[in-house]
C-alpha cells in the first residue's frame, strides 16, 4: 500500500535547530571572549548571540510538538487558517503553515508566552536594539555597552537551559560555559546560589568550609552545587550516594567521599607509623570517616567526644578496641599477650 500522501513536503529536523542555536551561541561567545582585545567584534558577538537565542526559542517551541505535522505548525508561518469539520462534527481550525517561512522574532515572543515558556524578553530586546543600531552603522552603544547587555543574557540562558531544555549548560555549550562563567557579575551570582543552595540542604557548617577550599578535579573549577537530580530525588547529602556537580564541566562525584578524601589528605600523615597513627577516624554519631582525633571533634556532623586512649601507651585504640571496651591498643595489647604467653 502506497503511504498516505503527506498535506505537506516540509522537512523539519529539530534536532538541528537546537545544533544551530548551539553553534551561533558558541560562535557568539567567541567573538564575546575576541572584542575584549578587538572591539570590532562586538558587533558579531552580538549579532550570534542573538540569532542563537531566538533559535534556541524555537526549538523549545518545536519540542513540545507531539508529530512532525504539529512541529510545524509551531514553528512556520501560518500562511492561512481554515476551518473544517472533524468527525464528531466539531469545527476545527487549522493553520496552513507557510512552505518556506518561519515564524518571526514578534511571533516567538507571543508563542513562548501563549505556551508559558520561561524567558526574560527585556534583556533579548535590549540586545536586539543595540545590534541594529550597530547594523546601520549608527553604533549609539560603545563596546563595553554591548559586552554587558551580551552578559546581561547570561543569567536568562542558563535559566532557559536547566528549567526548559532540562540540560546542564556545561554539557548544552562546552568550553563557551566555562568562558560565560568568566564575567564577573554572572560568576559571583552563581557563587552565592550555590551557596544558598547548600545551606538550603543544611550542610554542615565545617563541610560547607572544606567545601570552599576544593575544586573540581576534572576542571579546576570551585563552583561546584549539589547534584540537581539527586536533590529532586530527595536523596540526603550525608549518604554516599549524594553527588555535588561541577557547575562549570558537569563532573558529577560523591560529596562524602569527596569531602573524606579531602579531610584525609589536610590531616593524615603520609604513612602512618607507630608514632604516627591514624588520626582520623569514623564518627560513632554519623558514620562519616570526619572524626579528628586530634581535637576529639567530627569534622562533618560537629560531634564531639573523647577518643579512649591506651592505658599504656595513650596512643587513640582503633574502632574495633573502642566498640570492644577494651583498654589497650592493638599493639600493647599484643606485648601483653606476648608477655603472658612466654
Ligand atoms: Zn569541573
Ligand atoms: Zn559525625
Ligand atoms: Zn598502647
Amino acid at each position: 500500500m502506497a503511504p498516505p500522501k503527506k498535506e505537506n513536503s516540509i522537512r523539519l529536523e529539530i534536532g538541528e535547530i537546537l545544533n544551530n542555536a548551539i553553534s551561533s551561541i558558541q560562535l557568539g561567545i567567541e567573538d564575546y571572549e575576541t572584542s575584549r582585545t578587538t572591539p570590532a567584534r562586538a558587533i558579531s558577538a552580538a549579532r550570534n548571540i542573538y540569532a542563537g537565542v531566538l533559535l534556541l526559542f524555537k526549538y523549545k517551541i518545536a519540542s513540545l510538538a507531539k508529530t512532525q505535522e504539529q512541529a510545524i505548525e509551531l514553528i512556520f508561518k501560518p500562511q492561512s487558517i481554515l476551518p473544517s469539520i472533524d468527525n464528531s462534527g466539531d469545527i476545527k481550525w487549522k493553520p496552513k503553515p507557510h512552505s518556506k517561512d518561519t515564524i518571526d522574532t514578534s511571533m516567538i515572543k507571543a508563542r513562548l508566552e501563549s505556551l508559558s515558556i520561561y524567558h526574560d524578553w527585556n534583556v533579548v530586546t535590549r540586545l536586539r536594539n543595540s545590534r541594529n543600531a550597530l547594523e546601520h552603522l549608527h553604533p549609539t552603544d560603545p563596546t563595553s555597552k554591548i559586552q554587558a547587555l551580551i552578559a546581561d543574557l547570561f543569567p536568562m540562558l542558563q535559566k532557559f537551559i536547566t528549567e526548559e531544555l532540562y540540560e546542564a549548560p556545561a554539557a548544552l555549550l562546552g568550553r563557551s560555559w566555562s568562558k560565560m562563567l568568566e564575567t564577573h557579575e554572572f560568576l559571583e551570582s552563581n557563587r552565592s546560589r550555590i551557596q544558598m543552595e547548600w545551606d538550603a540542604l543544611k550542610l554542615p557548617e565545617s563541610a560547607r568550609i572544606l567545601l570552599i577550599s576544593v575544586e573540581c578535579r576534572a576542571c579546576g573549577s570551585s563552583l561546584l552545587q549539589p547534584c540537581k537530580a539527586d536533590v529532586d530525588a530527595s536523596i540526603p547529602i550525608n549518604v554516599s550516594e549524594f553527588r555535588y556537580e561541577c557547575l562549570a564541566c558537569h563532573q558529577t562525584e560523591s560529596l562524602i567521599e569527596m569531602l573524606e578524601a579531602e579531610f584525609a589528605l589536610a590531616h593524615e600523615p603520609a604513612f602512618v607509623t607507630d608514632d604516627n597513627y591514624e588520626l582520623i577516624r569514623e564518627c560513632n554519631s554519623c558514620y562519616i570517616r570526619m572524626f579528628l582525633i586530634d581535637d576529639s571533634t567530627c569534622h562533618w556532623c560537629g560531634a564531639t567526644n573523647e577518643w579512649p586512649k591506651c592505658h599504656h601507651c595513650s596512643k587513640p585504640v582503633s574502632a574495633l578496641v573502642r566498640d570492644h571496651g577494651g583498654g589497650l591498643c592493638d599493639r600493647c595489647s599484643e606485648d601483653e599477650w606476648l608477655l603472658q604467653n612466654r
